[in-house]
């Protein structure tokens, strides 16, 4: 089953067509990478998806429910975690404080602390032990608030996880790791959407992946049976 679907929806920014008629379906227990090149439309999907900006067109349904909202921490009553490559963390609140914001069952409110222990348990699974839940954001590296991002994710238990690039400040050995606890996700029949430019870390995790191009889908393809020259 899909848990995301978008019907014909286009996305026209004044008169810069974004995404035009894009049909497209991420489903339960797949990692789905979206391919293209800058201005491809990929930002504008997945700021759709998670209810950030409005279709011009079409129809968007997430977990089969139509999405009409604006706001993103509502559409993660959706079941839907997005972590942007502009980090969605707060900077000057201390990494225990953001991860319990917005925590299930908490509605936006700071007090379900059960996510903390099960985030450190994240972190030091991804190399991350030595970030302290006191510390503040603002003085974590790129890479730190990251790992951070990642596990604040998934204490949320996603139904569609969504990666823009949210790994490209890792090394290799911590990435290998992320991917493992993410293909665990998908075993759990978690959908994930992967944008990533980083054309080995797509072979490594995808199941499917579909092309875009000047704001049209294109193609998608069984990894195994995409060619990595394609692009290029
Ligand atoms: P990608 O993420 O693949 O680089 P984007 O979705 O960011 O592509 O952009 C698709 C097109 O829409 C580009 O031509 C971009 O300049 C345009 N665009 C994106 N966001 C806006 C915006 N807020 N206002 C105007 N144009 C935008
Ligand atoms: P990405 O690196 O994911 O492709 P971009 O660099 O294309 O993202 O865009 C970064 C941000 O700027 C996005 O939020 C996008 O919506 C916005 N943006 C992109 N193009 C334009 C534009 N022409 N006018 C206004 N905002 C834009």
């Amino acid at each position: 089953t899909p848990v995301v679907r978008l019907s014909g929806v286009s996305k026209t920014y004044g008169s810069t067509k974004a995404l035009t008629e894009v049909d497209f379906s991420c489903f339960s227990g797949e990692v789905h990478a979206i391919l293209g090149e800058n201005g491809a439309g990929k930002s504008t999907l997945i700021k759709l998806i998670a209810g950030v900006v409005q279709p011009t067109e079409g129809k968007i349904t997430v977990n089969g429910k139509e999405l009409v909202l604006k706001n993103p921490s509502i559409a993660t009553s959706h079941g839907l975690v997005c972590m942007f490559q502009e980090l969605s963390l707060v900077p000057d609140l201390s990494v225990r404080e953001n991860i319990m914001l917005g925590a299930p069952g908490t509605g936006f409110g700071w007090l379900n602390s059960k996510v903390v222990p099960q985030a450190e348990s994240i972190l030091e699974q991804i190399d991350g032990a030595h970030i302290r839940m006191s510390m503040r954001v603002a003085d974590l590296t790129l890479a730190e608030r990251q790992q951070v991002e990642i596990a604040k994710a998934l204490t949320r238990n996603p139904k569609l996880l969504i990666l823009d690039e949210s790994t490209s400040a890792l090394n290799s050995s911590v990435v290998e790791k992320v991917f493992k606890l993410i293909r665990k996700q998908r075993e759990l029949g978690v959908g994930v959407l992967f944008i990533s430019h980083r054309f080995h870390e797509i072979e490594a995790l995808a199941d499917r992946i579909s092309i875009f191009r000047n704001g049209q889908y294109v193609e998608t393809f069984d990894n195994g049976a995409f060619d990595y020259g394609y692009i290029i």
